[in-house]
């Protein structure tokens, strides 16, 4: 529900609107807006709740308008938050008028091929490093990851690149440890509903970069960011990388490209792709890496490995140094059509 105060409205009529609503037991938020200030309630309201707390503001004086929201989540909503979100990391902003790429293989497999990883995604002009050191992987047999060891790798290399890094941690308690290390923690798909995950994570102040589990609808996805801007993060980054494919002998998911502008539509999150878990197929990543540019990104994240059919984990999908560095001359172009500081 949205109150929409009259032009000019005194402190005092916006006091009272506040008290009226606490009334209710719930707790207002305050909406600056250009001209008029907005009282939002950022809470899921039963149909009678509404009726009573409509009515009890309906006779307020400096009311102009009283309004439902359609949407189950509130903070992350455009309706409620009207200037679209900046989270800066270390100076690398994801939001308006920037496009931001993580570049980096999937795994940190060693120093040596991590370094070199890095080096190659930077010198092609990506801002962030990815990689995961705790690996969320189908089977038990396959490679999971160098854990803490992989972590110290990529602070390290973060260290000596002065590149931004990010990598995923998977549990609760595991968010601490994983925080001491990287800039960005990283949300996987398959975690994308681990309440006590999110919580935890929202509560360690880190910039957090929430993955789309390929079976959430786009209020599931919402409802998760809302968990971490609910628990005081504000610093909260969307990836769509892929949904449930129709047809699995083609690619691994489906991107979901149409989410981009829907959620640009709905929340004032930054929105990044992920084209490479998104496709799972290295010649379709630089297809839809370009696509999700035009269709309104904020950002990629593409795997890279300096020798992909080498790679412990997702070769198939990861671009060659060559091809990744083709990629960002091609990204460069077209961001300068969108006017894109890359
Ligand atoms: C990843 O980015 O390393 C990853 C495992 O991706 P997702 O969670 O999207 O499957
Ligand atoms: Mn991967």
């Amino acid at each position: 529900m949205i109150i929409l105060m009259q032009f000019g409205a005194t402190q005092a009529q916006i006091d009272a609107v506040c008290d009226a609503i606490r009334q209710h037991q719930v707790e207002p938020l305050v909406l600056p807006g250009e001209d008029r200030l907005a009282i939002g309630i950022p809470a899921a309201l039963s149909a009678e709740q509404k009726d009573h707390i409509e009515a009890s503001l309906n006779a307020l004086d400096g009311v102009s308008k009283i309004t439902h929201t359609s949407r189950p989540y509130k903070l992350a909503s455009l309706e409620f938050h009207r200037a679209k979100t900046t989270v800066d990391v270390k100076g690398v902003k994801f939001g308006p008028g920037y496009f931001v790429i993580i570049g980096g293989p999937c795994s940190i497999e060693s120093y040596e091929q991590f370094s070199k990883s890095a080096r190659l995604v930077k010198a092609a002009g990506a801002k962030v490093l990815r990689g995961g050191a705790f690996k969320p992987r189908t089977s038990p047999y396959s490679f999971q990851g160098l854990a803490e060891e992989g972590l110290k790798i990529m602070k390290q290399v973060g260290e000596e690149t002065g590149l931004v890094t990010i990598s995923e941690v998977m549990s609760g308690d595991m968010v601490s440890l994983v925080a001491q290390y990287v800039d960005i923690l990283q949300i996987g798909a398959r975690s994308m509903q681990n309440f006590p995950l999110l919580i935890e994570a929202a509560k360690s102040g880190k910039p957090i970069f929430l993955k789309r589990s390929p079976s959430a609808t786009i209020d599931e996805f919402l409802l998760a960011a809302e968990y971490l801007l609910n628990y005081g993060n504000k610093n909260v980054i969307l990836c769509e990388r892929g949904i449930v494919p129709l047809d699995r002998s083609y690619t691994r998911n489906t991107l979901d490209l149409a989410s981009v502008p829907v959620l640009k539509e709905h929340t004032h999150l930054p929105v990044v792709v992920d084209p490479s878990h998104g496709t799972g197929v290295s010649k379709y990543v630089a297809p839809m890496a370009k696509a999700a540019m035009m269709a309104g990104a904020d950002g990629l994240m593409i795997e890279m490995h300096p020798d992909p059919a080498a790679a412990l984990s997702d070769g198939s999908q990861s671009l060659t140094p060559e091809q990744f560095s083709c990629l960002m001359d091609d990204l460069r172009t077209l961001s300068g059509y969108c006017g894109l500081k890359m």
